[in-house]
């Protein structure tokens, strides 16, 4: 299961579009993010303002978009999503921000991923709500400025650190997501199974929540998989035994490791003689992209213990050996 967005099928996309949450009461999970935000929005609802640009930070699949939509509907205002790859030219941006209606909520989706000259257009539309277009060429070009509804940035980023420090300066409400716990995430796939219509037992749920790298987007792909299982090879509810059955199909992990988490645990144990390495050295290595590395792969195997950060690099922990069926006494640099 890739994680990434932008990995994903059309009928994934729809298939997640339908069990988006769209009330802060329904999303599980991120407690104190929920209640701040729930406030803010109340707040800004009271005085017919528009919400606070905001800043949503985390790693892929942990409900960025979700919120957002969220964030909207409760304002009961309008909702326009980009991203940051595809907002090319000013003028597309332009063409968004015209179109946007009083405090709208616009999500920029991988907002890291700004060309620094669309960046520089968003500053003055964030804080003054304005613009300046370039018309005409040549001789005949000149400037003019043309004022915009106030509106409501959220902007998604899986690297706070790639922000510029003028951009992150202009939002005044900084979230940061966090992986989900297996209870979390078992209400999750319940809520998910009901919407789906697939009876679900507990010990199934639990199953598929352990084994989801905390990320509801990968609980719920693996919560599709394990319908078509329990439809043909069980009689349509998804059991305990069906979903043992269809995670060692499927070739899921104990801890819920996917290939590239297990290469790259490979790599530092085989390769580099358990590290330290550098993460560029890592990605090269796999043939990743060593952002994507550091973002969606690295926070959760550290999170879990299998890799630690030293001054000098990465290494693997024992628990990684172990995991991997490697004997963590043969290196030398344990
Ligand atoms: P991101 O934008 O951070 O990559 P998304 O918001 O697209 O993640 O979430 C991915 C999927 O996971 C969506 O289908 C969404 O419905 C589901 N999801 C994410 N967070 C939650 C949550 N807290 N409760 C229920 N479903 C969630």
């Amino acid at each position: 299961f890739d994680i990434r967005e932008d990995s994903l099928s059309t009928a994934e996309k729809e298939f997640e579009n339908a069990l988006r949450p769209l009330k802060f009461a329904d999303f599980n999970g991120q407690k104190n993010v929920v209640e701040n935000l729930g406030i803010f929005v109340e707040a800004a609802k009271y005085r017919g303002e528009p919400l606070d640009h905001t800043l949503l930070y985390g790693p892929p699949g942990l409900g960025k978009t979700t919120l957002s939509n969220i964030i909207a509907n409760e304002l009961g205002v309008g909702f326009k999503i980009t991203s940051g790859p595809i907002l090319d030219k000013p003028g597309d941006l332009a063409g968004i921000l015209t179109s946007l209606e009083a405090n709208d909520v616009l999500f920029i989706d991988e907002i890291h991923r700004l060309s620094p000259v669309v960046e520089e257009y968003l500053y003055s539309a964030m804080e003054d709500y304005r613009i300046d277009i370039m018309i005409d060429k040549g001789p005949s070009a000149r400037s003019i400025q043309i004022d915009l509804n106030p509106f409501t940035l959220v902007g998604a980023t899986t690297r706070s650190g790639m922000l510029t420090a003028p951009l992150r300066a202009r939002f005044g409400i900084n979230m940061h997501l966090e992986y989900y716990d297996p209870k979390t995430l078992q209400r999750i796939i319940k809520r998910s199974a009901m919407l789906l219509r697939v009876p679900i037992e507990d010990d199934a749920a639990v199953e598929i929540s352990l084994r989801s790298r905390g990320t509801p987007r990968i609980a719920n792909s693996l919560l599709r998989r394990m319908r078509d299982f329990a439809q043909v090879k069980g009689n349509g509810t998804i059991t305990g035994e069906i979903a043992q059955m269809a995670l060692q199909s499927l070739n899921i992990d104990k801890y819920g490791l996917d290939e590239i988490d297990n290469k790259i645990l490979l790599t530092i144990i085989d390769k580099f003689r358990g590290g330290p390495v550098g993460i560029s050295t890592i990605a090269t290595a796999i043939g990743e992209d060593t952002g994507t590395v550091e973002d969606v792969y690295e926070p959760f195997l550290i999170m879990e213990g299998f890799i630690k950060r030293t001054p000098r690099g990465r290494m693997a922990t024992k628990l990684a050996y172990e995991h991997l069926g490697r004997n963590p006494y043969a290196g030398d640099s344990m």
